[in-house]
């Protein structure tokens, strides 16, 4: 997963930029890159790490101009490691033009094969520079019904093109010398929301990145919208109608931050609602109710509600350390664990306790956090999932593992509980899950539910054509 952040219009851009793509370090803490664009030039910086300790006052005075987009990435395809930091920029025949990009595309193995059998090179892994190839291939498309306005007559035909050839989850900015546009894939899976700061235009992942500059959300980019802004105003091009939504639920149970609006909601309402869900369908008797936090904070809250039970903190968090399942192999995972959680003593001991969290994974994070539980003294300990057991790998864009490596597709409900060491065990049921949203048939749930809105055209690729 991965945050983006753009801003038009304003003599303070790459300072905006940085400010909002910190407020969305928790899509990803792998690498941090923000580009700047004076109408002349555009200008970048691409560092691996967090945005704070990775971007310097000096990197910030090199970025010039009033349009700027920015990234925090997290990864999914490509791989890591800094060579696949984004905005990525390529010189085009439009120009130079610089593209960051949340989401994963489904057939970029193999239309990037295709575009390489035509000349086309390619510098780095990641599936976003498909989208600069594709402009770089110099085909034009218009949808059918699109009025083009006289000034994007040169530049948007390029970019439907290459939109329309490149399928999967997208949300997207591009960057060119004198204007910005920002795109939803026509299912919506990623989030994408527009504010306004006195004349300069935003866009972020999330909107806690609008709070961070004490600016307005205005709306959401609707899924399959094109949107495009320079100094002759704002244009939206319904480019794409899509036939249905497919905005990934998962964003709900985990991935956002609770004080952010997306997909038509507060991430807290929706996640509170999730713990309701659960504990209307759990019979436990407890003595009290404690999160592990942050992500099973939310959820708690609304499973205690429910339950008329005290909500506690009976895990302390130390806030020096960012999110544990981000590090990319398992070794820092586990050792990150035991960094960030420690037992509240004075909460824990005789109790009967119900621990909730969001998600359960691999169930590596949930043993290592009973086990420290009950050598706190915790009499029992129930583990409450605000979601439904994860199945399936996510290809739109949250890294999920393989298929063999969840927990719940290697044993039975029963085994997973002694596995973990739980006195029980219990997830929310995917009716529960499919509930606590306004509208579920707006939804991808395929990590739940197996029910993948769009196929993967890649996974057809045999071992040799693959990349
Ligand atoms: P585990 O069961 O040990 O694999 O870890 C599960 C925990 O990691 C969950 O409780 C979430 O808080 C967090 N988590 C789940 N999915 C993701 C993801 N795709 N990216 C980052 N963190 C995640």
């Amino acid at each position: 997963m991965c945050g983006i952040a753009g801003v038009f219009g304003s003599p303070h851009a790459p300072e905006y930029v940085f400010f909002m793509i910190y407020s969305l370090q928790h899509r990803g803490q792998e690498s941090v890159g923000i580009s700047s664009s004076d109408g002349e030039e555009i200008y970048t910086v691409k560092k691996p790490g967090r945005v704070l300790e990775a971007i310097k006052k000096e990197d910030i005075l090199k970025l010039r101009g009033n349009t700027a987009i920015a990234h925090v990435r997290y990864s999914t395809a490509g791989g890591s490691g800094a060579l696949n930091a984004q905005p990525i920029v390529r010189e085009t025949h439009l120009g130079k033009l610089a593209v960051v990009h949340n989401g994963n595309l489904v057939n970029f193995l193999t239309l990037r094969k295709e575009l390489e059998q035509k000349g086309i090179k390619f510098q780095y892994n990641s599936d976003t520079e498909l989208f600069l190839a594709l402009v770089e291939e110099g085909k034009t498309f218009i949808p059918p019904g699109v009025e083009l306005h006289p000034r994007d007559k040169e530049i948007l035909p390029h970019v439907f093109y290459a939109l329309k050839r490149a399928k999967g989850a997208y949300s997207l900015l591009f960057l060119f010398k004198d204007k910005l546009i920002a795109v939803r894939d026509p299912l919506g899976f990623r989030p994408l929301v527009i504010g306004r700061k006195e004349r300069a235009l935003l866009f972020a992942s999330e909107s806690c990145a609008f709070d961070i500059l004490e600016a307005e959300l205005w709306r959401e980019l609707q899924p399959g919208e094109v949107l495009v802004v320079d100094e002759a105003g704002i244009r939206s091009y319904r480019a794409f109608p899509p036939e249905r939504k497919a905005q990934c639920i998962f964003e709900f149970v985990y991935f956002a931050r609770p004080d952010s609006y997306i997909f038509g909601d507060w991430v807290y309402d929706v996640r509170k609602e999730m713990g309701r869900q659960l504990a209307r369908e759990d019979d436990i008797d407890a003595d009290v109710v404690i999160p592990v936090p942050d992500s099973g904070i939310v959820p708690a809250l609304g499973y205690a509600e429910e339950k008329k039970l005290p909500f506690e903190y009976g895990l302390i968090r130390n806030h020096y350390v960012g999110r544990s399942f981000i590090e990319p192999t398992p070794e820092l995972r586990n050792l990150r664990v035991l960094m960030k959680l420690s037992p509240n003593r004075a909460v824990l001991k005789g109790k009967r306790v119900v621990v909730i969290d969001d998600s359960l994974v691999r169930g590596t994070t949930s043993k290592r956090i009973i086990g420290m539980l009950r050598r706190a003294g915790a009499r029992e300990v129930h583990l409450r999932i605000a979601s439904p057991p994860v199945v399936g790998p996510c290809y739109y864009g949250i890294d999920t593992p393989t298929k063999e490596e969840l927990i719940a597709n290697r044993m039975p409900l029963e085994d997973i509980a002694r596995f973990i060491s739980a006195d029980s065990l219990k997830y929310l049921s995917l009716e529960g899950l499919r509930k606590s949203v306004k509208n579920a048939g707006d939804f991808c749930d395929a990590c739940f539910s197996l029910n993948y809105p769009l196929e993967v055209e890649d996974l057809k690729l045999t071992g040799a054509d693959k990349i």
